[in-house]
């Protein structure tokens, strides 16, 4: 913190936002015997629809979770236990805790700065009809975090330590996760290399990060508006061997030109990347999976093959399908495949599920014309459960202690 002692920060955020005997709790990061824990979360601020109707993304929770490591990290080249193991070490040496959201001071030499090393996550928690705030698979997104950690040299945090420091980010924000119906508390954590290292090595030291904004719903109605999308044939997102397959910093400033270009050139929402080598299979949409349904009713999506991101909506919504009965068919999808499908859809944490109005090839438009029935039902079952309107039978969603 740049103007105020941890301390400080920590006790004005805590009073500010949770009141005296929630302060106690999330202080200390246990529960104070004195205290009874409750799934009972306190109630959105006043002014929360006010900043739901500012654009997506520009308002910020008043608090944050930065956990700072202090002992230096020296990423094991050999299995993935020693990473984990050693990562657990130098994340029980971190200091840190709930702040007030602002600032973070880091060197110049910081590697996440110079060369990229650092990734983040997307989350959200929602506020349920019984008065509970909650998220959805927390854990999934721990362990994708630590993939990501590996493959990028940095210590990856013990599952536990990450979920748990994502419950105390949003416990301390607990007034600005929405109404239910209204929106949601979008959670984005961050592993940095923030340890100055100006040659190109892993930098000593990390820091894990998690803020919060509270967003309004994509859509009023059932479903969100189609989306069209232009194939993008000279850019690609991903190549194999590279770092497609985590959530690395790096991969997103490159799809900023094509889904520019994409909106002003052409006039879509957004591209579709195609596999770098042959320039015929589908990947990804932006920061989405996507889904074709075929005429015999097969679902398909694109296996992970390392430049895929290994969405947690896509493995919810493959499962939510199979659950139905449906065929699901993880394997390379060809453009064809695509635009003789029935319905297609993308998935992520951000929109949740969204259907495909067009997909446009070296110039020729494909529309989606059906009713689109099992794309809503996918979206119904997704966001019933993770608002807690429809019975949560897999175990997906963790309420929040206060
Ligand atoms: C984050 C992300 C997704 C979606 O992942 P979810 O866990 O479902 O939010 C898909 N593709 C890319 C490239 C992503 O960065």
């Amino acid at each position: 913190m740049a103007t105020q002692t941890r301390e400080q920060a920590q006790t004005n955020v805590d009073r500010d936002t949770l009141g005296a005997g929630a302060n106690l709790h999330v202080a200390a990061g246990v529960v104070s015997s004195s205290l009874k824990r409750t799934l009972r979360a306190p109630p959105p601020s006043r002014d929360i629809k006010a900043l739901l109707a500012k654009p997506w993304g520009q308002v910020f929770a008043p608090s944050m979770c930065h956990y700072e490591t202090t002992e230096r990290y020296d990423a094991p080249v050999g299995d993935d236990e020693d990473a984990l193991e050693e990562g657990a070490a130098v994340w029980a040496t971190a200091t840190g805790g709930v702040m007030a959201y602002g600032p973070l001071q880091v060197s110049p030499a910081a590697g996440v700065l110079n060369y990229g090393q650092g990734l983040f996550e997307g989350m959200k928690a929602y506020r349920t009809p019984d008065g509970r705030i909650a998220i959805f698979r927390p854990e999934e997104n721990a362990k994708r975090a630590q993939e990501g950690c590996r493959r990028l040299c940095m210590p990856p945090p013990p599952v536990k330590f990450f979920v748990d420091a994502v419950k105390r980010c949003v416990a301390a924000n607990a007034s600005h996760v929405p109404p239910h119906g209204m929106g949601t508390l979008y959670l984005r954590p961050m592993v940095l290399g923030t340890g100055a290292q100006l040659g190109l090595f892993p930098a000593p030291t990390y820091s894990l990060v998690i803020y919060a904004s509270p967003v309004g719903s994509y859509f009023r109605g059932k479903q969100a508006d189609p989306i069209d999308l232009h194939v993008e044939t000279r850019f690609h997102r991903a190549c194999s061997g590279g770092s497609g397959g985590v959530k690395a910093i790096g991969n997103y400033a490159p799809t900023l030109l094509p889904q520019k270009k994409a909106k002003k050139e052409a006039g879509k929402d957004n591209c579709l990347y195609l596999d770098s080598v042959e320039n015929r299979y589908i990947e990804e949409v932006g920061t989405c999976n996507i889904f074709v349904v075929a005429k015999d009713g097969t679902v398909r999506t694109p296996s992970l093959t390392g430049t895929i991101l290994s969405g947690i909506t896509r493995m919810s919504i493959i499962q939510i399908l199979r659950d139905m009965g449906r065929t699901v068919v993880e394997e390379r999808v060809s453009i064809d495949q695509l635009t003789d499908g029935e319905e297609a859809f993308v998935t992520g944490t951000a929109v949740g599920v969204c259907p495909i109005g067009s997909v446009t090839f070296n110039g020729v438009q494909h529309s989606f014309t059906g009713d689109r029935a099992l794309t809503l039902a996918v979206t119904e079952e997704l966001s019933g459960v993770q608002t807690g309107s429809i019975e949560d039978r897999r175990g997906w969603i963790e309420a929040i202690e206060f």
